[in-house]
């Protein structure tokens, strides 16, 4: 047999697949095994992406095989992948490096497979002597001994772990062997990840709503294959923050143990939702494996080795989770399906939600996309089933636009007397301002010089406890300066407020009740995350401040006032979607308020009072916003009505970079398709940039996504664009 491989190699220019001669000892090998090759003077690692008798390569010349590793992927997950490298512009190699096992890909020589140690468990009499160490014949046991007894009550576990545990030596745990107390096994070595978030609240509401019940059937009824055609299966579940949707994703998830088939839970962002993450664990314990990047090694390993198995039928995860090992997959489940973080940075610039709607089709599952602010593409292309009220019957909280023009600081009064509400009956609150720092920008009050970053056209932004000024683009950052580099004079301005001057100013106004700070800077990292919402979920009453992580899923039921600073600034980005992104923003701050007995109030401030954004989040008109924003998208031709392609072209000096996206252009003509730019965008991490965006029909999006490859390979290999780098980005957001 001749197996068709898949170098895995960052190389463009490489062009796979490559044939190999599968020697008899390698019969097992299939589509989807991993197998060492030699390539060249160099040995590679590589997947098998198809199975053939013949090749058109000479039959002297074909090679075989170093290597098959132990591990592979399951077919389906090659085919998908090999799928996202062509849907999104990517190599093959890259594309397949988001389906294989972790730590794969990184070096050949890499172990894959389990890992083995030695375990020790008790044995009868070895339980009978930790109840009552007297009872063993022979010499006394010392403290040791009787530590490590003690700690293996409660299971086996390993010798390496055990000792840890109890200080006990090896040749302690040797002579309790010895003695007939335990026994020593070679097992498989396991680690778990800790899911133990903030505020998990244990309370199964299994009794559904009518609302929940009628979202529940119409999900299985697709999971039982009732739909006819793939796209039939997908359902999006508008329901209103507080409507009980996480129960729904647990029942439809039981639903689909029950008949045999796994499934794939994605969440926006492990850190910041541990909640959700928290009760699929406790509705279904050990059949739930987690998988995202901040992980241990080992711990990644295990989890997916779990599902590949399928000792575990249930993942738990953020976008990559969608590429999870399961097999007779029937349910994905899409929660907060609107977050941006669905879409990866990098390349492959996949987009989870697409990648999830292609897994589900090949594999006949349903697809359960849900959220309060759904996206205007899953409003327009997917069977809507909404749920319009909350689980216990509370109103949704009184939400008043308050205008800021002429104000001299953050706060608005009534914004003020509100918060002094909250501190008077002992309250929470949470206030959001999506920009992290003391002050926007830095400017001379001399002559005018503005602080910028040295290598992007950005200004320096001022975190006073840093002490310093920094980049929020490149992580440039520098001392604070002390005069004008300019004309000497040392009068500095600070100009506008981010959540580290507004944290200082909340905690004056609300002073005793303690204040939160929940960003980048003030929680780096997904522990320290987790403690600040830990804490002010402990706290009786509090303020959290922070950007735009104070919105997401958190569910704290004592929150009685929302706030949001200067809720229309994103209205101002030059972005189709940015008033989709204001109206989600303010809609989810203003569903975390209201949610106790107490009832809740919500007040947004903004310089456009009467944005449309604004009316219909404070309206809680998730529906009277789509309508109108599908209206004029269809006018502007944007997604859903279009395809997009963005191709940005950087170079070092100025030149390149526009020359290279001008012939782009050029070269990309196709009926149908335009192509807006090249336009310069601002310099990035000492980059001159220019852009391209493509758009296309979105019947004709493959072959746009072709035409802009082929494109952007010829004008790459052109030396009079020399210094010219490229991204691709499809469907970019
Ligand atoms: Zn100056
Ligand atoms: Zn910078």
């Amino acid at each position: 047999m001749i197996a068709q491989v898949e170098p895995l190699t960052p190389a463009r220019a490489l062009r796979g697949p490559f044939d190999y001669r599968l020697p008899g000892e390698m019969a097992g090998v299939d589509v989807g095994s991993m197998l060492v090759i030699p390539f060249g003077q160099r040995r590679l690692l590589g997947v098998v992406v198809g199975m053939s008798e013949t090749s058109d390569v000479p039959a002297e010349r074909l090679v075989e095989p170093l290597k098959a590793l132990e591990s592979g992927v399951p077919a389906e997950l090659v085919r998908l992948g090999l799928w996202v490298a062509e849907e999104y512009c990517s190599t093959p190699a890259r594309g397949l490096s988001l389906v294989l096992p972790p730590g794969a890909g990184t070096g050949a020589s890499r172990s894959i497979g389990p890992r083995r140690a030695l375990f020790a468990s008790l044995t009868a009499a070895g339980r009978a002597a930790a109840s009552d160490p007297s009872s063993v014949p022979g010499p006394r046991l010392g403290g040791r001994q009787r530590a490590a007894l003690g700690a293996l009550v409660g299971g086996s576990l390993s010798v390496a772990g055990l000792t840890r545990a109890t200080g006990a030596g090896h040749a302690t745990v040797r002579a309790l062997e010895t003695r007939g107390l335990v026994v020593i096994e070679r097992g498989e070595l396991r680690s778990r990840p800790d899911l133990s978030g903030v505020g998990a609240r244990a309370g199964s509401d299994s009794v559904l709503t009518d609302y929940q019940r009628e979202a529940l059937s119409s999900v299985v009824a697709r999971m039982d294959g009732a739909a006819d055609s793939p796209g039939d299966r997908r359902v999006l579940l508008h329901g209103v923050t507080g409507s009980g949707k996480t129960e729904v994703y647990l029942q439809a998830v039981a639903a689909c143990l029950e008949r045999g088939r796994s499934a794939i839970v994605l969440v926006p962002e492990i850190a910041l939702t541990p909640q959700t993450a928290a009760r699929f664990e406790q509705r279904f314990g050990d059949a739930v494996a987690v998988l995202h990047s901040k992980l241990g090694a080992a711990e990644r390993r295990d989890e997916w080795l779990r599902l590949r198995r399928g000792e575990a039928r249930v993942c738990v995860g953020p976008r990559s989770a969608v590429f999870a090992p399961v097999s007779n997959l029937g349910l994905i489940v899409i929660d907060e399906e609107h977050d941006a973080s669905y879409k990866q940075e990098g390349d492959p610039r996949y987009d989870a939600r697409t990648v999830a709607e292609r897994r589900a089709a090949q594999a006949g599952a349903a697809l359960l996309a849900g959220t309060a602010t759904p996206r205007p593409e899953s409003w327009a292309r997917l069977v809507r089933v909404s749920m319009p009220e909350r689980v216990d019957s509370r109103a949704m909280p009184r939400v008043e636009v308050v205008g800021t023009a002429g104000m001299t600081g953050p706060l608005h009064p009534r914004t003020i007397a509100a918060l002094e509400g909250v501190r008077d009956r002992r309250e929470k609150a949470i206030v959001l301002l999506n920009r992290r720092g003391w002050s926007n920008f830095l400017s001379c009050r001399s002559c005018g010089r503005v602080w910028e970053c040295p290598q992007c056209d950005v200004t320096l932004v001022f975190h006073r406890a840093a002490g310093r000024v920094s980049c929020h683009h490149c992580g440039h950052s520098e001392g604070v300066p002390d005069s004008c580099p300019d004309c000497g004079s040392v009068s500095v301005a600070r100009h506008g407020a981010g959540t580290e001057r507004l944290e200082q100013d909340l905690v004056a106004l609300a002073d005793p009740l303690p204040v939160f700070r929940l960003d980048a800077d003030a929680a780096a990292g997904r522990g320290a995350i987790l403690d600040v919402l830990r804490r002010f979920d402990q706290a009786p009453s509090g303020v959290l401040v922070g950007t735009q992580m104070v919105a997401k899923g958190h569910d704290f039921p004592d929150v009685t006032l929302g706030v949001v600073i200067d809720a229309d600034s994103t209205l101002r980005f030059p972005d189709f979607r940015a008033e989709e992104r204001t109206f989600a923003l303010v809609a989810q701050l203003a569903g975390r308020s209201g949610r106790g007995e107490r009832g809740g109030r919500v007040i947004v401030q903004a310089l456009d009072t009467d944005a449309r954004a604004l009316r219909h989040a404070a309206g809680h008109d998730a529906e009277g916003f789509l309508a109108g924003e599908l209206s004029r998208r269809q006018l502007l031709r944007y997604p859903p009505y279009a395809s997009l392609v963005r191709v940005v072209c950087s170079a070092r000096e100025p030149g390149p970079e526009a020359s290279a996206a001008a012939a782009i252009a050029a070269r990309v003509d196709l009926p149908g398709v335009s192509v807006l730019g090249p336009a310069p965008l601002f310099r990035l991490k000492g980059r001159e940039r220019a852009q391209l965006i493509v758009k296309a029909p979105v019947d004709e999006r493959a072959v746009a996504v072709r035409a802009v490859r082929r494109a952007v390979e010829a004008v790459s290999a052109d030396k009079a664009h020399r210094g010219a780098s490229y991204s691709v980005d499809v469907d970019p957001q």
